[in-house]
């Protein structure tokens, strides 16, 4: 069995997490429960932090809180010298909320609404990641009305797709993000927004995919980015500032998975950026990067009641959970795999194999197919490890079920950071009926 950050096993042969035990968590709390490993999480950014200071880079390390966001998790943040990012109002209001310091958020996004980009001003956000030419003309408008300046970058697709275990060069990148670096869209918005007098253009951005394991997809995209820096700096003497490679870096879900430590990925971008820097002449920018899920995916994981069990012979046998595609729709949506364990079992032999569904009404509702497991008892806790990103925040209300709660735990301390939705939650923006001109009389 693989055991992620603090996770032990104590004397009763329960799985333990920051030194607490898991059944006490679930009896505390209630089931589905979100526990998520505070010192993972630390370990993690200062992993990333330290790399970048020891090699004497200026950096920063934004959290891509889509992964996970809640007051108390960009409190973390905040504490563990992190920047932030946020793609929506939401997140850029909670963060807010939470008293994260606004310069050092950025704001992603291919559709940002006026109303949000507004917001960004307000709150006289660090920086905003601007994606398409509509959004460069809001922001021209908005800050001449409101005569304030904003710093941005300029997102571009490299043509470098990175998938799990390779990365394709494409001439084109299909993507709904960005400016294509290589038909002359990045030029054009250069030309847009170099001059104007509230706009700073601190740089390029890109993000080229997600759970990447190999380091050769974000080097040829720093190449490529750095090779439109040359050529904007020999042609229109621009200076740019920041770097910003995006995140991706790949987490271990099971045995399959092989990541790089975090520190190798930005290794590596740094020793091309340099290279990039002494062929072109240039100075050395920040770097920026943006990890989501190798910040809080391992640290994250779910405990469930085992309900019904359900055996057809010869096929399959069937255990099923008290949540699912409602609080993890990652299996249903991308295929994503997962290994769990009976947490008050641990000790016990794995022996048997059981698909994990949930309990929602979809067929597709399986959280893990043909996992290995202990013998599993109606009653039992199961843990499935690694649910901490694009877990809690892609959750759903799908058939009313109540969005479960979130617990921190470290040091054998724990608190619950987002509480269980209650019924009254569910129907607290309902309305009743009130029409009244289809009523017979
Ligand atoms: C989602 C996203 C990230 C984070 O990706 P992870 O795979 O979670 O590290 C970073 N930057 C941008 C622009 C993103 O959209």
């Amino acid at each position: 069995m693989h055991l992620y950050g603090t996770q032990n096993t104590n004397e009763h042969g329960h799985l333990t997490i920051g030194g607490v035990d898991t059944i006490d968590l679930a009896k505390t709390y209630g089931t589905p429960l979100f526990v998520y490993d505070v010192e993972l999480i630390r370990g993690r950014a200062k992993g990333f932090i330290d790399t970048f200071e020891k090699l004497g880079v200026k950096a920063e390390v934004a959290y891509a809180s889509k992964a996970f966001s809640c007051i108390a998790m960009y409190q973390l943040a905040q504490e563990e010298r992190l920047s932030l990012d946020v793609v929506s109002g939401g997140e850029l209001f909670t963060a807010i909320k939470s008293g994260f310091p606004s310069e050092r958020i950025h704001f992603h996004g291919n559709n940002k609404s006026y109303e949000e980009i507004v917001l960004a001003f307000d709150t006289k956000i660090g920086c905003i990641v601007v994606d398409n030419f509509y959004e460069i003309q809001l922001i021209k408008e908005i800050s001449q009305e409101k005569q304030q300046s904003m710093k941005i970058l300029l997102r571009v697709t490299p043509g470098v797709e990175a998938h799990t275990h390779d990365f394709i060069t494409t001439g084109q990148a299909d993507s709904k993000f960005g400016f294509d670096l290589n038909n002359g869209q990045a030029d054009r918005a250069f030309k847009e927004v170099v001059n104007d007098e509230y706009i700073e253009l601190l740089g390029l951005h890109c993000h080229i995919g997600s759970q990447i394991f190999e380091t050769d997809g974000f080097s040829l995209a720093a190449e490529k980015l750095m090779e439109k820096i040359g050529d904007w700096y020999k042609n229109y003497e621009f200076e740019c500032k920041v770097l910003n490679l995006g995140g991706g870096f790949g987490i271990r879900y099971t045995e399959e998975d092989q990541p790089l430590e975090p520190q190798v990925y930005v290794e590596e971008m740094i020793k091309t950026v340099q290279a990039q820097i002494s062929k072109l002449k240039l100075t050395m920018p920040e770097i920026w990067i943006e990890p989501g899920r190798s910040l809080v995916g391992d640290a994250g994981t779910s405990l469930y009641t085992i309900g019904s069990h359900k055996n057809v012979p010869g096929i399959r046998d069937y255990i099923a959970v008290d949540g699912g595609m409602s609080d993890n729709i990652r299996p249903a949506l991308y295929d994503a795999k997962y290994e769990a364990v009976i947490a008050n079992k641990v000790n016990e032999e794995k022996n048997s194999t059981y698909t994990v569904a949930g309990k929602l009404c979809e067929s597709g509702d399986k959280l893990i197919v043909d996992a290995t497991l202990q013998q599993a008892d109606s009653g039992d806790t199961l843990a499935i490890f690694c649910t901490g990103a694009y877990g809690y925040s892609m959750a759903s209300n799908y058939n009313r079920v109540p969005r479960p709660a979130v617990v921190f735990v470290e040091s054998g301390e724990h608190q619950l950071v987002i509480q269980r939705e209650s019924y009254e939650n569910i129907i607290q923006n309902d309305l009743p009926l009130d029409l009244k001109k289809g009523v017979k009389s």
